[in-house]
C-alpha cells in the first residue's frame, strides 16, 4: 500500500480526508470511476474507529467489533461485488448478542433465526407482539427504501429527485411516524407499561444510537432492533476488523487512488476560483499542500471550525455549535486464559446496571486469529461524557483511569466471573486516547445521535453551503456502524459524481 509522500504542487480531482471505513469507502468508488483520487490519513494505519492494534501475542479491535451488511444485498457485500474483489472471510454471530438486564432473570438472546427470536421475546417480554409488529413493518419499508439508495437529506433538486425515487407508498405510511421516537411506539402499541421490555430497548438503543427509546428516531430504532436477524444479521470477521480497511484499501490501490498515511490535515481553504487547497504535516511532521477540485471530510463535524476556520460560513457554525456533544468512549482491552471465561461463552454480551454504565462486551473466538491458542481477548466498552476525560492536571486523570478500570473489571466479574488474578493483559483506552488516534475532538465517537430532530430529514447534509465540500461517516444519514458509514460514503460519491454528470449505481 502506498505511503509515500505527496508530491510538491500535488493535485487530483477529490481528495478525501481520514481513512475509517467512511473515507475508504468512498475513495475506492471515486477511483473505481476514473477520478484521480488521494485520501489522506493522519494516522500510521487506516480503519480509524474500525481498526486494530496489536499488543504482544494479541490484536485489539479498536472500536467495532460486529459488522452488519454483509448478507447478499447488504451494504458491504453490494459495494466489494462492485469494486470487483471478495469480501473479507466472516462468520455469522448466533446470537448477535446476549443481554443481561442485571436484574436477576435469565438474560435475552438476540437470535438469527426470526422465529427463534420471536419466541425468546415472547418469553421474555409477554404480550409484547403488537410493538414489535409495528416495529418490523416499519423496518420492512425503511429497509426497502435504504436499498434504493435515497439522499438525505436533499439540498438541491438533483437530492430531491433520488429521495422521492426512493420512496413507495409504505414509506409514505411509514413517514408519518418521521417525527416519532420509539417510546410513542410503545405508546401506539398499547406496550408503555412493560418496564422490562423498555429497559431493553433503552440498552440496546443506547449503543445504537446512543439516545435511549424516548429521544430515539422510531425510523431507526426499528432498523437496528432487526439489525441481528436473518435476512440481516451480525457478523464476525476473521483475523480481525482490519480485513474489512485492507479490503477496501485492496479497491482503492486496485483502481488507481492513493492512500498517504500520517498525513494529518491541518486546514482546508477553497481556493478562488474553484476547488480546495489542503495543507498538513506529512510524515517527519514536513508540511504537504494538495490540490482538488472536490473535497471530502469523514472527520466529524465538531473537527469543521478547527479545519475549515474563516471559510466556515457563520449559519452553518451556528448548526454545528447547536448540536449537543456526542459521548466518548472507555474501552478495556483484556487477555484472559479461555477456561476462565464460561463455558459455551457468547461472542457478544451486554450487561446493564453497573458503574461506570452498561458494558458491550465481545470476545474473541478460537482460531480468528485475535490471541493465540488457549486464550481470548476480551473488549468491554462502555459510553462515558467525553469533555470531564480533559479536564484536571495528569495524576487525577491517572486515578480516574484507573478506578474506571477497576469498575468495568468489576462488571467483567458480574458478568463472567472474571477475577483480577485472570488477567495476562488489561488497558484501558479513554477518550483522550480516542482523541489522540482518531483525530475526533474529544474523542467523540457514534456522531450526532439518532434523535427524532436529528434523524434523516433533519440530519446534517452530505452536500454543504461551500461548493465542492463534501461530508460523509458517522455525523451524516444514516449514521453510525461500518455499515451506516459506507452507505453515506455511497451516498456522497453519488452527488459528486452526478455533479460530474456521472451516474453511480451499485447492483
Ligand atoms: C467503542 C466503539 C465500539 C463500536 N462498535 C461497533 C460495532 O460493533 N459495529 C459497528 O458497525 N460499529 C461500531 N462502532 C462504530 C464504528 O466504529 C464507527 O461508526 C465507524 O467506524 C466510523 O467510521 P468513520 O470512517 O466515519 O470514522 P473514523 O473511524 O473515526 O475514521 C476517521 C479517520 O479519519 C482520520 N482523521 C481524522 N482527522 C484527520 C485529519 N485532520 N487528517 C487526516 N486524517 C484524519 C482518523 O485518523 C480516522 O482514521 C463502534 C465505535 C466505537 C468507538
Amino acid at each position: 500500500m502506498a505511503q509515500s509522500r505527496l508530491p510538491p504542487q500535488a493535485t487530483c480531482d477529490v481528495a478525501v480526508v481520514g481513512a475509517g471505513i467512511a473515507g475508504l469507502t468512498a475513495a475506492a468508488l471515486l477511483a473505481r470511476q476514473g477520478l484521480s483520487v488521494e485520501l489522506l490519513e493522519g494516522h500510521l494505519q487506516s480503519g480509524g474507529c474500525a481498526g486494530t492494534f496489536r499488543r504482544g501475542a494479541y490484536t485489539f479491535d479498536v472500536g467495532a467489533t460486529q459488522v452488519a451488511g454483509l448478507e447478499p444485498g447488504g451494504i458491504h457485500s453490494r459495494l466489494f461485488r462492485h469494486l470487483g474483489l471478495p469480501a473479507p472471510a466472516a462468520t455469522p454471530l448466533d446470537p448477535g448478542c446476549v443481554v443481561d438486564l442485571g436484574d436477576g432473570e435469565p438474560p435475552i438472546r438476540l437470535w438469527r433465526d426470526p422465529g427463534r427470536w420471536q419466541q425468546e421475546r415472547q418469553q421474555h417480554f409477554p404480550g409484547s407482539d403488537p410493538f414489535w409488529n409495528l416495529c418490523d413493518w416499519l423496518h420492512q419499508a425503511s429497509w426497502g427504501f435504504a436499498g434504493r439508495d435515497p439522499v438525505l437529506p436533499p439540498r438541491n433538486l438533483w437530492d430531491l429527485g433520488q429521495l422521492i425515487g426512493s420512496l413507495r407508498p409504505g414509506n409514505l405510511a411509514s413517514g408519518l411516524l418521521v417525527g416519532a421516537s420509539v417510546a410513542d411506539l410503545l405508546q401506539l402499541s398499547g406496550c408503555a407499561d412493560n418496564q422490562r421490555l423498555r429497559r431493553f430497548l433503552d440498552l440496546q438503543l443506547r449503543l445504537y444510537s446512543q439516545e435511549p427509546a424516548d429521544r430515539t428516531a422510531a425510523l431507526y430504532g426499528a432498523t437496528v432492533l432487526a439489525m441481528a436477524q436473518e435476512p440481516q444479521g451480525l457478523w464476525h470477521l476473521e483475523g480481525s476488523m482490519q480485513a474489512l480497511s485492507s479490503a477496501l484499501e485492496q479497491g482503492l490501490t486496485a483502481a488507481g487512488g492513493s492512500l498517504r498515511l500520517r498525513h494529518r490535515v491541518s486546514r482546508l481553504r477553497p481556493e478562488q476560483v474553484s476547488g480546495w487547497n489542503i495543507q498538513g504535516q506529512g510524515p517527519g511532521g514536513r508540511p504537504f499542500q494538495l490540490g482538488c477540485r472536490d473535497l471530502i471530510c469523514t472527520a466529524p463535524p465538531q473537527a469543521l471550525p478547527a479545519l475549515l476556520g474563516e471559510a466556515l460560513p457563520a449559519g452553518y457554525q451556528r448548526r454545528l455549535q447547536g448540536f449537543s456533544d456526542p459521548s466518548g468512549a472507555l474501552v478495556l482491552y483484556a487477555a484472559v486464559a479461555r477456561s476462565a471465561l464460561p463455558a459455551g461463552c457468547p461472542a457478544h454480551l451486554q450487561l446493564d446496571g453497573t458503574e461506570p454504565g452498561s458494558l458491550f462486551v465481545s470476545i474473541s473466538r478460537e482460531g480468528d486469529g485475535r490471541a493465540p491458542a488457549g486464550e481470548a481477548t476480551v473488549i468491554a466498552s462502555v459510553f462515558t461524557p467525553a469533555r470531564p476525560w480533559f479536564d484536571g492536571d495528569e495524576p487525577t486523570y491517572q486515578a480516574r483511569k484507573q478506578e474506571a478500570l477497576a469498575e468495568i473489571q468489576a462488571g467483567l466479574g458480574q458478568l463472567l466471573g472474571l477475577r483480577p488474578e485472570h488477567y495476562r493483559h488489561s488497558e484501558l483506552a479513554t477518550p483522550r486516547g480516542f482523541a489522540h488516534w482518531t483525530g475526533r475532538p474529544f474523542g467523540f465517537v457514534g456522531g450526532l445521535g439518532q434523535r427524532p430532530s436529528r434523524f434523516g430529514p433533519f440530519g446534517l447534509a452530505s452536500r454543504t453551503p461551500l461548493p465542492g465540500f463534501w461530508l460523509c461517516g458517522d455525523g451524516i444519514h444514516p449514521g453510525e456502524g461500518t455499515a451506516g458509514v459506507s452507505l453515506s460514503a455511497l451516498m456522497v460519491c453519488r452527488q459528486l459524481l452526478a455533479g460530474r454528470g456521472l451516474n453511480l449505481a451499485l447492483a
